[in-house]
């Protein structure tokens, strides 16, 4: 069986051995043991497995393998489809892609052999929005066009739709009001809908509202096209993210150190 996915976490393992885990194609999240998968030994090999490298693995025929919901699959044979070259030496994007692939553990279901289906792609639209995010990401760095907070919005609310948890950004939660016609607007992470500035009396929040719809319809390639964010904004959503799937900011080791 051959699997194709971005890696998302590793853990050496013994001398040389890696354990990692893949966001795949259909969604989920497949665990492989990788012999020799740090590199290195007498040849000096390279690793393959640097974070956010798509890679495809062809897994081993188990004796175990009757055994259902088995997670831990080992590999036979690996290759490396695409990588990104210049995230790692930007430590603001390795820090982004960090929190990406922690966001993505938070709420994907891992896949089991003999009891998942890999054909299956029920979420494949998480895979689509965190390989676009990657490869425009990158894209950015190249072109030296990077700017942290503005793929953080598009990923963020692309995530958000695929998730279907997008809060209701045309009429107030309250009054029903349309949001666009509303002089001021106010977010209610709490319960993930906007309230036009009659309903609730707090801060404006228009342009945050106009920047969310602005993402929705960017493409991650046309990320350019997406300006006047900053990570106040950004923040917002991953607050709303947290507060949906109940956890804390801290609970993301990459969010303290992107948000310092
Ligand atoms: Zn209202």
């Amino acid at each position: 069986m051959v699997f194709e996915g971005l890696v998302i976490h590793k853990v050496p393992y013994k001398e040389r051995d890696l354990i990692i885990k893949l966001i795949m194609r259909n969604g989920l999240l497949g665990s492989f043991y990788i012999y020799g998968g740090q590199g290195g030994g007498k040849h000096h090999k390279p690793t393959i497995f640097e974070l956010g490298s798509m890679v495809k693995i062809m897994i081993r025929e188990q004796k175990m393998s009757r055994v259902e919901g088995q997670e831990l699959m080992v590999a036979q044979e690996s290759q490396r489809i695409w990588e990104p070259q210049s995230i790692r030496h930007d430590i603001q994007a390795f820090y982004l892609i960090c929190l990406y692939f922690e966001v993505l553990q938070k709420f994907s279901m891992t896949f089991q052999l003999n009891s998942s289906d890999y054909e299956q792609p029920e979420h494949d639209g998480v895979f689509s929005v965190i390989s676009n995010a990657l490869f425009h990401l990158e894209d950015s760095l190249i072109k030296k066009q990077f700017v942290a907070h503005q793929h953080l919005m598009l990923f963020m609310v692309k995530l958000l739709f695929h998730l279907g948890i997008m809060p209701d950004t045309d009429s107030c939660s309250y009054c029903s009001v349309d949001l666009m016609e509303s002089s001021g607007v106010t977010f209610l992470p709490a319960n993930g809908q906007f309230a036009c500035t009659q309903c609730v009396t707090a801060e404006n929040e228009k342009g945050f509202l106009l920047r969310i719809k602005k993402s929705y319809q960017t493409r991650f390639q046309d990320y350019l096209d997406l300006s006047g964010t900053n990570f106040q904004e950004a923040d917002k959503l991953i607050q709303y993210f947290c507060h949906q799937y109940q956890l804390k900011t801290f609970d993301l080791k990459s969010y303290g150190l992107l948000f310092r």
